[in-house]
């Protein structure tokens, strides 16, 4: 998959990285959209090699998780996730 990356030289790359893989009530998202936000700067301005973004909208690809059905639009902003189509 194709992921942002920040450099230590302070710009962004788009790089290939390992599918992960899900474990129990987890579920992977086809990404449609990323916003980045302030805290987004923190790493930046550091130079750490992170992939930015936490604010995220996409479509539930495959799933381990009994109550989200696949092709669910998922919202996702900081540690809370809001479903539709569950
Ligand atoms: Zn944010």
């Amino acid at each position: 998959m194709r992921v942002a990356k920040f450099n230590p030289e302070g710009n962004i790359s788009i790089v290939t990285a390992e599918m992960p893989v899900i474990e129990n009530n987890e579920v992977l998202l086809r990404v449609s959209a990323c916003s980045l936000c302030g805290s987004d700067l923190r790493p930046w301005r550091n130079g750490w090699p992170v992939t930015p973004g936490h604010e995220i909208v996409g479509v539930v690809e495959s799933k381990n998780h009994p109550s989200i059905k696949l092709d669910a639009l998922l919202i996702f902003q900081f540690g809370v996730a809001s479903v539709t189509n569950v």
